[in-house]
């Protein structure tokens, strides 16, 4: 191997999808191309850095991955946006947190004076499900976030409040000179809706400027959205737009709704590639399936 494509492949971080849908998983066979599980990304970086985005069903996934391919999942920092059940009833199914020895840092926001600790541990109390946090023999350490920035070795963490019901956080993360946004469940509201905020937009804009991968909470299509404002998510047109201005490289369609079929995500698709083909944009726009990577 060369040494030039050696540094390349030591760059690369791998993204993968574990679970693309929002709100609640919907396996069947309307939607076995995208698959059924909930919300749950992950980033793995040169060395030994596994990000976890979210803590859906597709958790399951990815944990059955590590348990397949017999690699020993033994460290790793999981960032959960919120903790809407979505977003965070796989996490006891994540088999290497009851395995000693391993180690996990658990990332989100608090809610009020709910730590994210109490947040995690009040889905396993014992009556929801069977076994408690005790119950994990590895390492696992929970840490609070607002609005901030830090750094995880040489990779830099933003995190912004979104537009959700209860505290939901986005991530940016830039390492060396890729980026990558993970923004879900967020509402942009329409400039036309009495709710919109410049302000609100602006800032957001800022926060995904110029990223080389956007995932953004696309629930909706337009006519869907209509009956659906305020519930704290984006239609097809909103987020192509906000794509198209920020410069965004590509955008990944991410939260659809549970009652939309694999051909309702491929019309998302189209449409979303058209308002961007409209406006003569460079984005590239991919709705990516239940563990598909992409390398960045
Ligand atoms: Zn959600
Ligand atoms: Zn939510």
């Amino acid at each position: 191997m060369s040494k030039e494509y050696k540094q390349i492949m030591e760059e690369n971080i791998k993204l993968t999808f574990w679970g693309v849908r929002g709100t609640l998983p919907v396996p069947g066979r309307n939607t076995v191309r995208y698959g059924g599980n909930t919300s749950c990304v992950s980033l793995e970086f040169s060395k030994d850095n596994l990000f976890i985005f979210d803590a859906g069903t597709g958790i399951k996934e990815l944990s059955n991955y590590f348990i397949s391919e017999k690699h020993a999942l033994t460290k790793a920092t999981i960032f959960i946006s919120h903790p809407h059940w979505d977003h965070i009833n796989g996490l006891p199914f994540f088999a290497p947190l009851y395995t000693k020895g391993n180690e996990f840092e658990i990332c989100g926001p608090s809610n009020g004076d709910m730590s994210m600790r109490k947040l995690i541990s009040g889905q396993m109390d014992g009556v929801y499900f069977p076994i408690n946090i005790k119950g994990f023999n590895a390492a696992v350490s929970f840490r609070n976030l607002g609005e901030e920035r830090f750094d995880i070795d040489t990779i830099k963490i933003q995190t912004m409040f979104l537009n959700h019901p209860g505290k939901c956080l986005g991530y940016r993360l830039d390492y060396g000179n890729k980026s990558i946004c993970y923004v879900t469940d967020n509402e942009i509201y329409p400039e036309s809706s009495r709710l919109y905020s410049k302000n609100y937009v602006n800032k957001l804009a800022d926060f995904v400027s110029d990223t080389d991968v956007l995932i953004i909470d696309c629930t909706y299509t337009d006519e869907e959205y209509e009956e659906k404002i305020g519930w704290g998510h984006s239609s097809v047109n909103q987020v192509a737009k906000l794509a198209n201005r920020t410069r965004v490289k590509n955008l990944y369609l991410f939260h659809h709704d549970p009652d939309q079929t694999d051909d309702d995500i491929d019309n998302k698709l189209k449409m979303a590639q058209a308002v961007l083909e409209k406006r003569g944009s460079s984005t590239i726009c991919i709705a990516p399936k239940e563990k598909e990577s992409f390398y960045i």
